[in-house]
C-alpha cells in the first residue's frame, strides 16, 4: 500500500493553486521571486506551488487594507453580513472542491476534511454573518451613547492544523466588525487560503476589505506581525513564535490576539462510565492525526480502574489504522518531532501500551506515526508536559480528585478539557476549579459559537460567537 487510498474522493477537484497573491481585489505577481512548494503529507509528492512574499509584498496589502478600512467600516452591518452569509453559500457550494483541497494538502482523512474542516467552518462563516446582522454596535450606558467601531487593520496568522477553521475564525468576525484584514496563511496549506480569497471576492467584499499573502513566517509573517499600520495581530500557533509576536506587539502598543498550545486534561472521575471516557477521550485525541491544539492529550484515571482504562485505550487505538482512519501528519518535520517525543517518552520511563516511534508497517510512503498509547506516565514527564502535535495519548493515574486537581492544573497550558463524572453537577463543580478556557462536560459536544480561547500560557483572547466578534471591536463613548 503507497497510502493513496486517502487521497480518493475528488482528486481532481484540488485546487491547483495560483501563483499570485490576493491585493486589493485582484490576483497579482508577487514582488518576491521564491515560491513555496506545496507537498500532499499521503504521497510526499509536490501538488503545488505558491508565491513566497516578502515584506515588500506584505506591505502592499497592509496599504490595501488601510485604504479600503473607512469605507469598510461604514458600511451597515445588515450589508457587510450579506456578504459574509454569501461567502457562506459558496463556501457550501465548493464544499467537494474545499475538502479535497485540506485532504491533499493536510493529508486528513476525506470524510474528516468534509465533515470537520469543511462543513465546520462553512457554518461558523454562517453564524459570524447573523451576529454581524444581529450585534447591536451602539450601547446606552448612563448619559453615554457607547459606539462599538472596528479595531482597524487586522494581521491574521494561521497555522496549519485547521486550516480553513482557523482562517475563517479570525477572517469572519474581524470583517463582520467592520475591520480589514491581510492573512498569511501557513505555508503548509496556501491553497485553502486562496479559495477563501476567491469565495470573499465572489461574494462581493470591496476591494482591499481582505487580502492574502502567502509565505514563510519569519519573513511574511513576522514582516505582518511587525507592520506599523497594523492595528490588531490576531495569531494561532506555536507557544514560542506567539511569545514574540505578543512581545512586539506590546512594544508597539498594539492589540494582540494569541491561540497557543495545549496540553488539556481528561479527567475521568470514579463514578463515570468509564469505557465511554476512554473511548471518547481517545477518538478525541488521534482525530486529525493528533494535530489539534485543544486535544485531550493527557488522560487521567484513578488508581483503581487504571489498568482498565489503559486496556480499553489500546483496543480504542487499534481502530485507527495508519492509511485509513488516522491521516498523517503534515510534514516530515513534524513526524520527526513526534516521534522524538514517543521515544524520549520510552526514556523517561513510560510504558508504551499501543503503538510506538517506529514506522507504521506497510507504510513507505507518507508522514504517518502509528498511534500511540503510553501508560504508566508521571504528571512531570516531558510527554505530560510539552505538546506533541501528534497521535499519542497519556494515561495518567491519580489517588483522589485533590491529586486529579493538582494534576490537571500542573501544566503551563490551560486551552481545554474534559470531566466525565457520575452526575453532571459533581462533573462542573470538578470543571469549576480547572485552569482552562473550555471543558466538556460527560461528554457534551462542541459549540462553534462557545468563546475558545486559554488562560496561562494557552493565549491571550477568545475566538468564535460574539465574544470572537468583540475581540475586532473598541468602543468609543459620546457624553450627553
Ligand atoms: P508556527 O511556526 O507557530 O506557525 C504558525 C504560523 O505562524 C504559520 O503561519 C507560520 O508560518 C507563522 N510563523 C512562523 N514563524 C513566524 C514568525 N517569526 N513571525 C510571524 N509568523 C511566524 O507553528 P508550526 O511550525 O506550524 O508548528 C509547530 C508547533 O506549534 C506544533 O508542533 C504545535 O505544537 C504548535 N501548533 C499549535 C497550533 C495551535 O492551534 N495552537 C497550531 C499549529 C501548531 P510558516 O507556516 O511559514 O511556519
Ligand atoms: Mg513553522
Amino acid at each position: 500500500m503507497d497510502g493513496r487510498t486517502d487521497t480518493a474522493g475528488g482528486g481532481e477537484q484540488v485546487h491547483q493553486g495560483r501563483d499570485e497573491l490576493y491585493i486589493d481585489g485582484r490576483w497579482r505577481p508577487a514582488a518576491a521571486d521564491g515560491r513555496i512548494d506545496v507537498v500532499n503529507p499521503v504521497t510526499e509528492q509536490v501538488i503545488a506551488q505558491v508565491p513566497a512574499g516578502d515584506a515588500r509584498d506584505v506591505d502592499a496589502a497592509v496599504r490595501a487594507a488601510r485604504q479600503a478600512l473607512p469605507g469598510w467600516a461604514a458600511t451597515a452591518p445588515g450589508k457587510r453580513a450579506a456578504v459574509l452569509a454569501a461567502a457562506a453559500e459558496l463556501m457550501a457550494e465548493r464544499r467537494d472542491e474545499i475538502a479535497a483541497t485540506i485532504a491533499a494538502e493536510l493529508g486528513a482523512p476525506p470524510s474528516f476534511a468534509t465533515a470537520v474542516h469543511t462543513d465546520m467552518p462553512t457554518a461558523v462563516m454562517g453564524l459570524f454573518a447573523k451576529l454581524a446582522a444581529e450585534h447591536s454596535f451602539e450601547e446606552r450606558i448612563g448619559n453615554s451613547r457607547v459606539l462599538h467601531e472596528p479595531v482597524g487593520v487586522v494581521g491574521a496568522i494561521t497555522p496549519w492544523n485547521y486550516p480553513l477553521h482557523q482562517v475563517v475564525a479570525k477572517v469572519a468576525p474581524a470583517l463582520a466588525a467592520g475591520c480589514t484584514v491581510v492573512l498569511k496563511p501557513a505555508e503548509d496549506t496556501p491553497l485553502v487560503a486562496q479559495l477563501v480569497a476567491e469565495i470573499l471576492d465572489a461574494a462581493g467584499l470591496p476591494a482591499g476589505a481582505f487580502n492574502l499573502v502567502t509565505g514563510l513566517g519569519p519573513v511574511a509573517g513576522q514582516a505582518l506581525a511587525e507592520h506599523p499600520d497594523v492595528d490588531l495581530v490576531s495569531f494561532t500557533g506555536s507557544t514560542a513564535v506567539g511569545r514574540r509576536i505578543g512581545a512586539a506587539a506590546g512594544g508597539a502598543v498594539k492589540r494582540v490576539a494569541l491561540e497557543l498550545g495545549g496540553k488539556s486534561a481528561n479527567v475521568i472521575l470514579p463514578g463515570a462510565d468509564l469505557a465511554r471516557a476512554v473511548n471518547v477521550g481517545v477518538a478525541n485525541v488521534f482525530a486529525n492525526s493528533g494535530q489539534t491544539c485543544s486535544a485531550w492529550t493527557r488522560m487521567l484515571v484513578d488508581a483503581a480502574r487504571y489498568d482498565e482504562a489503559v486496556e480499553l485505550a489500546t483496543k480504542a487505538a487499534a481502530k485507527y489504522v495508519p492509511g485509513e482512519r488516522l491521516g498523517p501528519v503534515v510534514n516530515a518535520k513534524q513526524r520527526d518531532r513526534v516521534r522524538g517525543y514517543i521515544t524520549k517518552g520510552v526514556q523517561e520511563g513510560a510504558r508504551i501500551a499501543a503503538g510506538g516511534s517506529d514506522a507504521p508497517d506497510d507504510l513507505t510512503t507518507g508522514y504517518y506515526v502509528r498511534p500511540t498509547v503510553f501508560a504508566d506516565v508521571a504528571p512531570d514527564m516531558t510527554i505530560a508536559q510539552e505538546e506533541i502535535f501528534g497521535p499519542v495519548v497519556a494515561l495518567i493515574r491519580y489517588e483522589d480528585e485533590e491529586d486529579a486537581l493538582r494534576i490537571a492544573n500542573g501544566t503551563v497550558y490551560g486551552l481545554a478539557g474534559a470531566v466525565w463524572g457520575a452526575d453532571e453537577a459533581e462533573a462542573v463543580a470538578f470543571a469549576r476549579r480547572m485552569e482552562t478556557g473550555q471543558v466538556d462536560i460527560n461528554g457534551g459536544r462542541f459549540n462553534p459559537a462557545a468563546p475558545f480561547g486559554g488562560y496561562k500560557q494557552s493565549g491571550v483572547g477568545r475566538e468564535l460567537g460574539p465574544h470572537g466578534l468583540s475581540e475586532y471591536l473598541q468602543t468609543k463613548s459620546l457624553q450627553f
